[in-house]
């Protein structure tokens, strides 16, 4: 019972120091009964800026146009009325219960979350422009000519004021200009619903119009509302709610990047409202961080979407499917450019900014960040082949299977080539690994803000919805080598006279250790590499290059996110209504690669164009050595030995016997019938130890029939099934780079930094030996690349002196360091 009567105190206090207000502010309320209301300031446009100093918008509308009160519909006072202060006609100026109610709710809160202001509070408010600034020095001025005007005009005229005043949004300042600028008709002319809809948009005015959703929601809250308080019978509402909300679209005069300056409207809303109250006649300076240039590419990529999908009808009057675009300047976090829909005038949606949507795949470089950063080598193999997890739907066991048929490669995939091919089966097994907690906190240490599951592997193929803006600033930690940065729009505002109002400061954090974003980069630099089969082998841009595709369930959202080290750019593509397949022209379902890949590549030739080509410096702390991997399918795996870039102190063991140790690689060759559970395949017969010697050999199947290891490797034997397609050999590039073309390729020519070290031969070395999970509490960041820390000098340490050759002597299987992990 403790909530009524301290919402009745609260109200009693509030009523009294309104009464004692109104007193000691009588002789001011005398003063200004008899001034005049103030002169508005003479408007002038507001101009907004690209990064280059060009004018890439000029917001101005015209003056108020006055209604007169007997051209305000009845409606349109009821449903403001409903909808802003049900006990206007009652009170005197202040709701008393409305005061109270919010006073509780701000005392809950312990801030000000609720305003109760009244229709003549707000009157007062934007009649003398009081900022909204919620001091108590400006809540007396505002109670004074609350007082003033309920003295001096009756209820309808203060309404009639109020109408003329609000902000409907969309610069409509008044009713009257708002029913032109949403309806396209003069005042007397607007519908219930149209009423209803103006009214809901007061609350907010530059929130509403863009999301037709919310919009149509509120409009018809406003509608039921109306009806509670018997303006309008159930009837009515019911009607009006049922008629669909249809706004002309914004016609934005001389707007080169109509999103994007309303991305800007809509941070100047929340940051600097006293800016956003009068953007479109105070004269203002607004300097952003948009390259027309880019802008101008991204649209003109954008435009191709039609190329690149079948239409899919219309959602609410919308065509479908729509796209997004956003490119982010990865070392300040700057917007470049943006597209958040087919076109504004028809769907003005941000979708780049509020489209949440499943990434699919595009969500893996997350999973192999922390993968990476828990010190495992790229190196090491998973089988793709079916595998249950518990927690599946309905009580099953949860078997993830790859994009399209046959559902399983039925091979042995290393990280590289796993990340090159979009492997759904490996990801999900890296994170049954490396946890979805640790997973999820990883990426939002990188930029995720959307709610990430922390409980189900399908984070790996991307469960958790997140929006293009979110995932190209989480990309962009990665394309700055582990800084992440905050996506932001305005860099400047200054006012008429040139003063500055706002400047932003660079802020930038470091989140992961640049050797492990290199070495994701790196890995996502194959997605490009035809030599990988990589998923983006025919989107190269010339230029070293990054990225991932990403397809959901039935191709209902396809993306593609990619960076170089001077861009990072997301494109995601889907229908609005979150049920209907993308389908290329032909009819076939979509793939991230096919479709929002080709903008991308579109969008990333045109908007670098000109730039010198970059590629990211190679951080010290990572190293280039040979080791063996295993690859080839599950009937016939081989060792390979093949270069790769390691985080120094992590260097796997350089010989194959060592990858027979890992349990999980064991329990893949068991399950493939490689080896009976439990046993280990016969060593191979006089088995060099060091690298070089090893190149590539048939793992032996019941005794040494196979022949060695040391000529069972040639691949023209017939030894490889046709489908599996050869690995790089040892000592070749076989670094992903940016493209298909001829582009510059990353410069591994010079010296690797280690040879003829002696790898460090320590199986154990490298990560703890049953999982390469780091230890609870590991830093998943990788920032202390080596958990074991004082033999952080990588090559050579001394751990490696006391485990020679831990993959044993010829003859003397080596022991699993744990049995019984796998379940
Ligand atoms: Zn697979």
């Amino acid at each position: 019972m403790g909530r009524p009567s301290l919402a009745r105190r609260v109200a009693r206090w509030a009523a009294l120091a309104v009464i004692a207000l109104a007193l000691m502010g009588a002789g001011v309320v005398a003063f200004a009964a008899v001034t005049p209301l103030p002169k508005p300031e003479v408007p002038q446009a507001t101009l907004i800026y690209d990064v280059d100093g060009r004018v890439v918008a000029s917001l101005y509308r015209q003056n108020r146009q006055l209604a007169r009160p007997d051209e305000i519909p009845a409606s349109l006072r009821q449903a403001v009325v409903a909808a802003e202060d049900a006990r206007f006609y009652r009170h005197h100026g202040f709701d008393l219960v409305a005061i109270g109610r919010a006073a509780l709710r701000n005392l809950q809160a312990g801030r000000i979350v609720e305003g109760g202001s009244s229709i003549t509070q707000q009157l007062a408010r934007t009649l003398y422009d009081l900022s909204l600034e919620r001091t108590f020095d400006r809540k007396f001025r505002e109670a004074l000519l609350t007082v003033k005007l309920e003295m001096r005009y009756s209820k309808d005229e203060i309404l009639t004021m109020y109408l003329n005043q609000v902000y409907f949004g969309r610069g409509a300042y008044g009713a009257k200009v708002a029913a032109q600028e949403y309806f396209g008709k003069p005042l007397p002319r607007l519908t219930l619903a149209e009423s209803a809809t103006l009214a809901a948009f007061i609350r907010g005015p530059e929130l509403y119009w863009r999301q037709p959703d919310r919009a149509k929601a509120r409009r018809d809250w406003v509608l039921s509302r109306m009806a509670e308080l018997g303006m309008i019978s159930p009837a009515e509402a019911r009607r009006a709610q049922a008629e669909p909300l249809v706004l002309r679209p914004p016609d934005e005069g001389e707007v080169r990047a109509p999103y994007f300056v309303d991305y800007v409207r809509d941070r100047l809303a929340a940051t600097a409202p006293e800016v956003a109250a009068r953007l479109y006649t105070g004269g203002f300076r607004i300097y952003t961080t948009l390259d027309l240039d880019m802008q101008t590419a991204a649209e003109a990529a954008v435009a191709r979407l039609d190329q690149v999908v079948a239409p899919l009808g219309e959602h609410q009057g919308v065509p479908q499917p729509q796209v997004a675009l956003v490119a982010l300047d990865p070392a300040s976090g700057g917007i470049r450019a943006m597209v958040g829909g087919r076109d504004f005038a028809t769907t003005p949606l941000n979708r780049a900014v509020h489209a949440r949507r499943q990434p699919g795949s595009a969500f893996k470089p997350f999973l192999y960040t922390a993968v990476l950063a828990s010190g495992e080598p790229i190196t090491t193999p998973v089988a793709c082949r079916v595998r249950q997890y518990p927690g599946g739907a309905g009580g099953e066991p949860y078997t993830p299977r790859d994009y399209g048929d046959p559902g399983y490669h039925d091979a042995f995939l290393d990280i590289r080539r796993a990340v090159a091919v979009s492997d759904n089966v490996v990801a999900v097994e890296w994170m049954d690994r490396v946890k979805p907690r640790r997973v999820a906190a990883l990426a939002r240490r990188m930029g995720i803000t959307s709610p990430l599951t922390t409980q189900h592997l399908t984070l790996a193929l991307g469960e958790s919805a997140v929006t293009p803006l979110e995932l190209a600033r989480a990309y962009a930690t990665l394309a700055n080598l582990g800084l992440r940065v905050e996506p932001f729009a305005i860099l400047r505002i200054e006012d008429r006279d040139g003063h500055v109002l706002f400047r932003r400061e660079p802020r930038a954090e470091r989140v992961i250790a640049p050797e492990v974003a290199w070495l994701v980069t790196d890995v996502l630099k194959s997605v490009f590499d035809p030599a990988y089969d990589g998923t983006a082998r025919a989107l190269g841009i010339g230029r070293p290059a990054a990225g991932k595709t990403g397809t959901t369930d039935a191709s209902r959202d396809v993306w593609f996110v990619g960076y170089t080290p001077d861009l990072v750019a997301a494109v995601w593509i889907g229908s609005d209504d979150f049920a209907q397949r993308v389908l290329l022209p032909g009819g076939a379902g979509a793939t991230g690669s096919s479709t929002a890949g080709r903008i991308w590549q579109a969008f990333m030739r045109a908007a670098l164009d000109g730039l010198p080509a970059r590629d990211w410096p190679r951080p010290e702390g990572v190293v280039r050595a040979s080791a063996c991997t295993l690859t080839g399918s599950l009937d016939a795996p081989r060792f390979q030995w093949r270069e790769e870039w390691f985080l120094a102190g992590h260097v796997p063991a350089p010989n194959c016997l060592a990858l027979l140790q890992d349990p999980h690689v064991r329990e893949d060759l068991a399950a493939a019938g490689q080896a009976p559970r439990g046993l280990v395949p016969l060593p191979l017969p006089s088995l060099p130890d060091g690298p070089g010697l090893l190149p590539e050999g048939n793992l032996p199947r019941g005794g040494p029939a196979q022949g060695g290891g040391a000529t069972g490797g040639d691949r023209a034997g017939g030894a490889v099934p046709p489908e599996e397609r050869p690995g790089p050999e040892p000592g070749r590039d076989d670094r992903g780079t940016g493209g298909e073309e001829g582009g510059p390729r990353a410069t591994e020519a010079e010296p690797d930094p280690t040879p003829g070290q002696p790898p460090a031969a320590g199986h154990g070395a490298r990560r703890p030996p049953d999982s390469g999970v780091p230890p609870e509490g590991g830093d998943p960041t990788g920032a202390h690349p080596d958990p074991g820390g004082q033999d952080g000098a990588g090559p050579g340490s001394d751990r490696g002196a006391e485990a020679p050759a831990d993959g044993g002597r010829p003859g003397e299987p080596p022991v699993p360091d744990r049995g019984g992990h796998v379940p």
